[in-house]
């Protein structure tokens, strides 16, 4: 069997955060509570800061498991996996507003985000399975049940052609992170850092009143290029750092694939990180823009900048949209690499 490992991508630094937060003491002094957890295939965690938190704590990890259960492509009684045998289904309303945004994301990102491409993703042994190298022919042969407009969404009601079949891989977590932090912000919870193997989302600000500091890993090593400063936001990298297998040739294939080849990404981003409002978004986006590759992503930026982000590349250099580069500095072992600045 193969065991997925996840590591959080930005650990060291949600533990700096919560180290300074408990160390500025005084009368503003507050205690961090934290739940830790696996969903989703992916290593979690909450850590709210105030009196009287584990409950919401609590209902934050429920909310998560309850999606988890019911948008897992792999678990026999999840929606997803009901909708994925073909024909038509009906789903909760809940469901039904995911694989929406999904396609809407789909046609923003012009397929770069791709909800159908579950049947490559499985051949690759990156959902279930062992990782293998599939022959062209047979990807071509996956590649005809693949594209999002394939998929009708009528209310609650799916249709999928015989074949197809949704994924909620990249955008579920960040969707989740959402309902989480809903779910503490309901229950009085002002300050807290919800980390979905990942998928950042900072509730409020730190319980002293400063910036979270988020540390953006480094996707050639252990430690962190940089910390971003930020508030009631969300940030999400992905990377193909983080789920990768080395074939018996020596190439590395990570879990990310270009819909249009149908082989994982090998293009000259490392990781891109990207900070918006809302997880859901980042998350979606973060996939996307790494299939897109670094000046495909930086006109995404310039089309809609509803987005920011920092994109770490082959070249060694960060590329980081204007209305970030603020708030992002470099880490003291890399205080040599060079930022450049995307502007609009
Ligand atoms: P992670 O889940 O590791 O945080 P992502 O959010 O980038 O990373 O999602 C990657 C997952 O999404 C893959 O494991 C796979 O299930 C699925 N996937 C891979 N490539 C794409 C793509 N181009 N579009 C949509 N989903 C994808
Ligand atoms: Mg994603």
């Amino acid at each position: 069997m193969l065991m997925r490992r996840r590591i959080s991508i930005i650990l060291a630094a949600v533990c700096m955060a919560a180290f300074c937060s408990c160390s500025f003491g005084g009368t503003n002094e507050e205690t961090a509570q934290k739940t830790e957890f696996f969903a989703m295939d992916t290593y979690m965690s909450v850590t709210a800061y105030g009196e009287g938190v584990q409950k919401a704590l609590e209902l934050a990890k429920d909310e998560v498991q309850r999606l988890d259960k019911m948008w897992s492509v792999t678990d026999e009684n999840s929606e997803i996996y009901a909708v994925n045998g073909g024909g038509k289904a009906a789903v909760s309303g809940e469901t039904a507003q995911l694989i929406s945004f999904m396609l809407d994301m789909a046609k923003r990102t012009g397929g770069a985000l791709e909800p159908t491409l579950y049947p490559v993703v499985k051949a690759w042994g990156f959902t279930g399975g062992e990782n293998r190298v599939p022959s062209g022919d047979e990807i071509q042969q996956l590649l005809k049940n693949v594209g999002y407009e394939k998929v009708s969404l009528s209310g609650n009601t799916v249709t999928l052609p015989e074949g197809v079949m949704l994924d909620t891989g990249a955008v579920g977590k960040g969707y989740a992170s959402d309902k989480a932090a809903q779910v503490l912000k309901e229950n009085g919870v002002k300050s807290a850092l919800i980390d979905l193997g990942g998928n950042i989302v900072l509730v409020g600000r730190k319980p002293d009143g400063e910036d979270w500091k988020i540390g953006v890993r480094d996707p050639d090593g252990d430690g962190v290029v940089g910390i971003i400063s930020a508030s009631n936001c969300a940030i999400v990298t992905s990377g193909a750092y983080e789920r990768n297998f080395t074939a018996a040739d020596g190439t590395v294939y990570g879990h990310i694939i270009d819909p249009k080849s149908g082989a994982p990404v090998d293009n000259d981003i490392l990781s891109v990180t990207v900070i918006a409002s809302e997880g859901r978004l980042c998350d979606a986006l973060s996939t996307a823009l790494f299939v897109m590759g670094k000046d495909g992503a930086a006109e995404h930026w310039r089309t809609h900048k509803d987005f920011e982000m920092i994109m770490l590349c082959k070249d060694g250099q960060a590329y980081v949209t204007e209305g970030i580069k603020d708030r992002f500095e470099a880490d003291e072992e890399h205080s040599e690499m060079i930022i450049n600045v995307i502007e609009g």
